[in-house]
């Protein structure tokens, strides 16, 4: 078997090709749409191009451009609905089927509808989204014609533009998913009222669609397949609008499973992989065209698996095509233990895309900065000791042996990892193994000499006669200087996490940042991680996928279980805390801890710690917590002893990650800063 066969051996249902009309798909893999920015910003078409194009050349079957908006009343991305803005979209087909003719490109139609960024958004009724801005104008009888016709309009520009074929995405709380929904659908005129009626307009959508581009351009719809909403769609209304739609010329059905403004987490790190196929399958016994499933299929083995149990026909990857570009070159051959798995962690692409920021990920800081971020090969080869083999230490060292410089990686502990080692134990955080295993392979087969158990000392650095000093040394937890912090009772994190202490049945946490939240997780876990178990999480978050409630949620409060502790959680700064955690995630991991019964307190004010347990102010008012373990997660430190005990010896070092700034530091911002250092170093 060589290389190149491996992978295809080994997933062979990722790897058959599927017909659609005219059109072959070399393989089952998709990238799904996603809005990255790139389409906001200056030399849009040239970046853009350059992003798809690394993906196409990565060995993908289909992409599908981030949404893209046919009418002015659509959102704030970029607009298709004039012949002037065709050249741009040209562009990037262009690069697309000039990096592999045999990749196809697929344009995403996405008018927002109620929750669009617009000056007036639009909608079927006056119904105020929870996440909009503002209650969207009651389309009329024209206004829903100009829309279709828009719809249309735009589908017909992108013919022209050299898409293969356009998605129209029909779900996730925007236009026309509205339109489906009773509780956004009062109308009582033909568009609303009966399930006949609210299914018009996508309907009509999809007739002119078709009418316009003809029987041979890919048409996909993007459907609710589960709203994970109360007051969503009923099962019957899912298979009778996927068979209204397969009546209309829809080739392809893609499932999506959640309206933006639903309280379950469907993309995150908590979910467990593959958990909503069995949905898609469902829908797949009704229906004779291939179907499209999503959600957490970040590997392989995993998209191999959905597709064996035929619960779809092809898999869309959105953010594992962030993370590595390259996902299916290296799977076809038989590499995935190279592969930059997505940890689903958001903090790099949704959470800047909600912050109106350009998208990248936090695992691979070149995506979406193609252009500007390049790894050449040096002309310079260095001789280089890294130490600190945290997030920023591998990537750095990664990268710099890859453009041929000599690395050496030092750690003082007996692993790669740094504080990973400490996040990878946290329930709903098993994902972060991936990056410890993908940077362990990049490190062995770019013969990166490691060496372990080693504390770096300037002796050791003069010794070793190296051209350039990294220290990614890390940081080092902050101890509040608050009376009573040698009381035995008094733990820190990394204790707690690494089980060298166990907390008693009553607990304070002394600290509300992500580490704080990621320690109350931890302590008050009750039997396995639901991220390792879609049953689990379904009962964690009331989903009820056998019997397929309207929406798909149950609507009673979900069952949490957790650890016999009480936990309270607290920070100085006034005001709820969790303010801080990611915009797209911070909420789930609040609601599953109140859902635990954690005590969250701002204002907080400590006073001492003694037998009794933790003393503390909240607006002027003396509470004692009757706590027998307080656990230390009050923020950190940079770790720069090394890099000025060489500064003193007068060698000179790089400062990265924590190390340089512990100050708002992630792993994005780690892994962002080496990756920068290592190309022009
Ligand atoms: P570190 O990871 O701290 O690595 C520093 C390394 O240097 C260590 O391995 C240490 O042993 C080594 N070292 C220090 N001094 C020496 C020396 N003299 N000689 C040899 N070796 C030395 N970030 C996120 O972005 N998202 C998350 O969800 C997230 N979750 C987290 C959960 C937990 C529980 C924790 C603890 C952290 C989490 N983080 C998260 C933070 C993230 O892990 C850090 O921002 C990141 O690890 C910082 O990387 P670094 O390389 O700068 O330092
Ligand atoms: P952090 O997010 O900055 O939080 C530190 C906490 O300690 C805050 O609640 C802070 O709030 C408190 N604090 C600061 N100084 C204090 C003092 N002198 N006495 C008492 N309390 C003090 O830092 P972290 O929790 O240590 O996390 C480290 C980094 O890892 C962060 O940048 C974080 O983004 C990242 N991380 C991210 C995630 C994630 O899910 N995205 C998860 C874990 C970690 P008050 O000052 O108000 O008390
Ligand atoms: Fe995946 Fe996180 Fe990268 Fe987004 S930032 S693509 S979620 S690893």
């Amino acid at each position: 078997m060589t290389a190149q066969t491996a992978g295809l051996q080994k997933y062979p249902h990722v790897f058959s090709p599927l017909q659609i009309g005219p059109h072959r798909l070399k393989n089952r893999i998709l990238m799904g749409s996603m809005h990255t920015g790139l389409e906001d910003v200056p030399n849009a078409a040239e970046r853009l191009s350059a992003y798809v194009a690394e993906r196409a050349r990565g060995g993908v079957g289909m992409i599908i451009t981030g949404g893209i908006t046919p009418h002015p009343s659509g959102g704030r991305g970029v607009k298709l609905s004039e012949p002037s803005e065709v050249p741009m979209h040209r562009q990037v087909t262009d690069a697309v089927h000039a990096a592999d003719p045999d990749v196809k490109i697929v344009m995403q139609i996405l008018h927002s509808g109620p929750i669009a960024h617009a000056a007036q958004p639009v909608g079927p009724s006056a119904v105020k989204s929870r996440i909009g801005s503002a209650v969207p104008l009651e389309l009329d009888e024209d206004g829903i014609e100009e829309q279709i016709a828009a719809f249309a309009n735009c589908a017909a520009l992108a013919q022209q533009a050299g898409y293969d074929g356009v998605e129209i995405i029909g779900s996730a709380g925007y236009l026309i998913s509205t339109f489906l929904v009773e509780k956004t659908n009062l109308r009582t005129d033909r568009w609303g009222g009966s399930w006949e009626n609210r299914m018009r307009f996508p309907l009509e959508i999809v007739r002119r669609v078709r009418a316009a581009v003809g029987p041979d351009f890919i048409l996909i719809f993007r459907i609710s397949a589960m709203d994970m909403l109360q007051g969503g769609l009923a099962w019957e209304e899912v298979v009778s609008l996927a068979k209204g739609l397969e009546a209309e010329g829809v080739n392809v059905i893609s499932t999506h499973f959640c309206w933006h403004e639903s309280f379950v987490p469907t993309i995150a790190t908590m979910v467990p992989r593959a958990a909503f196929t069995q949905v898609t399958g469902r829908l797949k016994k009704e229906l004779s065209i291939p179907l499209i499933t999503s959600n957490r299929i970040n590997m392989p083995h995993v998209a191999e698996e959905v597709l064996a149990r035929g619960d779809a026909d092809l898999v869309s990857m959105a953010r594992p095509m962030l993370a590595d570009p390259d996902f299916m070159r290296k799977a076809a051959e038989g590499r995935e233990d190279e592969i930059n798995t997505c940890i689903a962690c958001n903090q790099a692409c949704l959470d800047h895309v909600m912050d109106m920021k350009l998208a990248s990920c936090l695992v691979n800081p070149r995506a979406a900065r193609e252009t500007e971020l390049a790894f050449l090969p040096t002309g310079n080869p260095k001789r280089i000791a890294v130490v600190g083999a945290g997030p920023a230490g591998m990537a750095f060292a990664c990268i710099a042996a890859e453009r041929g410089h000599a690395v050496s990686l030092f750690d003082a502990s007996a692993q790669i990892g740094g504080q990973f080692n400490l996040a990878r134990r946290i329930p709903g955080k098993e994902e972060f193994d991936e990056t410890i295993r993908f940077f362990a392979t990049r490190l062995r087969r770019l013969a990166v000499e490691m060496r372990f158990n080693t504390r770096v000392d300037p002796d050791l650095i003069a010794a070793g006669g190296f051209d350039e000093v990294v220290c990614a040394t890390g940081i080092e937890p902050r101890i509040p200087a608050i009376p009573g912090m040698e009381h035995p009772m008094v733990a820190g994190y990394i204790d707690v996490l690494t089980g060298a202490r166990t907390p008693g049945r009553k607990v304070a946490i002394m600290g509300a940042g992500g580490i704080g939240f990621d320690v109350a997780q931890f302590v008050t876990q009750h039997g396995p991680s639901a991220a390792t178990d879609p049953a689990l999480f379904a009962r964690e978050w009331g989903i009820d996928f056998a019997n397929h409630p309207r929406g798909g949620v149950t609507g009673v409060p979900p069952r949490v279980d957790h650890a016999d502790r009480e936990v309270w959680l607290l920070q100085r700064k006034p005001g709820s805390p969790g303010r801080g955690l990611g915009r797209t995630t911070g909420w789930t991991h609040k609601l599953l801890l109140q859902r635990r019964g954690v005590h969250m307190l701002g204002g907080v004010d400590y006073r001492r710690i003694d037998d009794s347990g933790l003393h503390i102010a909240v607006d002027g008012k003396d509470m004692l917590l009757p706590v027998d373990t307080v656990i230390v997660c009050a923020g950190q430190q940079p770790q720069r002893r090394l890099h000025d005990d060489l500064a003193a010896r007068g060698i000179a070092s790089r400062l990265l990650g924590g190390a340089s700034d512990a100050t708002s530091l992630d792993a994005q911002r780690a892994i962002r800063e080496a990756a920068e250092l290592a190309a022009v170093l």
